[in-house]
């Protein structure tokens, strides 16, 4: 049997998504609730930059939403990773863990905070970092000389492991965080795309210290927007004082104790945060819904599946995707051509960061399923607005 032709992945699209007005997009906003009313008032009462009443309501209400003891929100998903990779201990010149497939903020704040990405593999069931493999890599690359895990080939300590929940699949976490106990490496979970996922019945977030982004294409979002969680109350102080220019309190005085980031959130982006995050179960029902119903057309076509959520998990299906069996060339770019052509603005998965010359030089696993994965996936339509109709 040969693979499904575009026209039968158009026709499958279609039955999902109805007569929705085309161009249809990849990921868009859907502002039902709140959102003006908590907007305006910030207008109306002056409180719209970097303190008021949203950030520390939104701040307390995401928390709860991912089981965490506390979160810092902050101007963005990438400003979040920088500030969490320095403050959990980051130097530059070390080098920090992280997968190839993913978006390139993950190594940007790797790079940002004066440190080296060290690429690792991924497995298909989850998109995410593959526990075994990398304990194998690290037994073959790594030695540890007191109490840091230091690369054999490049002298430098391997400081810290970051995973990405790919699309809102939970990775195996429990897996990873027992190979950073193992390395004595810090452990941060690029989350961005993972707020309101499940693992063995565990909110993502409400383990260990986790991102969150709220940009424009996001579950959730707050125009642009980050935020750290974490369950350590001493480590919550830390971030919150480095984040907002590590003032000492005073009512008039400005005294800084340590050289501290403008990273805050202003309260206006807060409040929009606060109203979508009120929505949020009535998001994810819709969102996985709407993967149910992808999953039901693509089931009897032939060399291609829509990927389902691991095992032991509840994925937000953040963005549906379609995955073909096996590499061909130039199946991946035709089928976007013809998707685009029929109005259908779908996207690839990221190129593998490893295959850009401005990573091409950092230290790097066999990295085959990484590259073959990067042409096979193609997301398509997964907006909140398109699974309403079916919750
Ligand atoms: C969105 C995203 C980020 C960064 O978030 P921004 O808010 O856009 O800075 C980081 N990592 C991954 C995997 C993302 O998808």
């Amino acid at each position: 049997m040969s693979t499904a032709t575009s026209s039968d992945i158009i026709a499958a699209i279609d039955s999902v998504i109805g007569d929705t007005p085309r161009p249809v997009s990849l990921h868009e906003p859907l502002f039902s609730g709140n959102e003006a009313a908590y907007v305006n008032s910030c207008i109306t009462e002056g409180w719209v930059s970097s303190v008021g009443a949203f950030v520390d309501r939104f701040e307390k209400d995401l928390a709860q939403a991912c089981g965490a003891k506390h979160a810092v929100v902050l101007v963005n998903g990438t400003c979040a990773l920088h500030a969490a990779l320095c403050i959990l201990g980051v130097l530059p010149g070390d080098e920090v863990i992280v997968p190839s497939l993913t978006f390139i903020a993950t190594a940007n704040a790797v790079s940002h905070a004066g440190a080296i990405p060290h690429f690792v593999e991924v497995e298909e069931a989850s998109l995410g970092m593959d526990p075994i493999a990398l304990q194998k890599h690290l037994e073959a690359t790594a030695i540890m000389k007191d109490g840091n895990a230091v690369n054999k080939h490049t002298g430098r300590i391997i400081r810290a492991l970051v995973p990405v929940h790919v699309f809102g699949h939970p990775c195996q976490l429990d897996a990873l965080a027992h190979v950073t106990k193992t390395w004595n490496l810090a452990f941060i979970e690029d989350s961005t795309e993972a707020l309101g996922s499940l693992t063995h019945g565990k909110k993502i977030g409400s383990e260990h210290t986790g991102i969150f982004s709220f940009n424009g294409n996001k579950i959730l979002t707050t125009g642009g927007g980050g935020a750290i969680v974490t369950q350590d109350s001493a480590l919550h102080q830390r971030i919150k004082h480095l984040t907002s220019t590590a003032k000492e309190p005073h009512k008039w005085a400005f005294s800084h104790d340590a050289i501290g980031w403008n990273y805050r959130m202003p309260n206006l982006n807060a409040a929009l945060g606060c109203a979508q995050l009120e929505q949020l179960q009535q998001f994810l029902r819709a969102k996985r819904a709407l993967a149910a119903k992808y999953i039901e057309a693509f089931e009897n076509m032939a060399g291609i599946r829509i990927l389902r959520e691991p095992k032991n998990t509840q994925s937000n299906y953040w963005l549906v995707t379609l995955l073909a069996d096996h590499d061909h060339p130039t199946w991946r770019d035709e089928t976007l051509q013809k998707l685009h052509d029929a109005k259908l603005f779908c996207r690839p998965i990221w190129n593998p960061l490893h295959t850009l010359p401005i990573y091409a030089h950092c230290p790097k696993t066999d990295l085959r399923l990484t590259e073959s994965l990067s042409c096979r996936i193609i997301n398509l339509p997964s907006s909140v607005k398109l699974g309403l109709a079916y919750v």
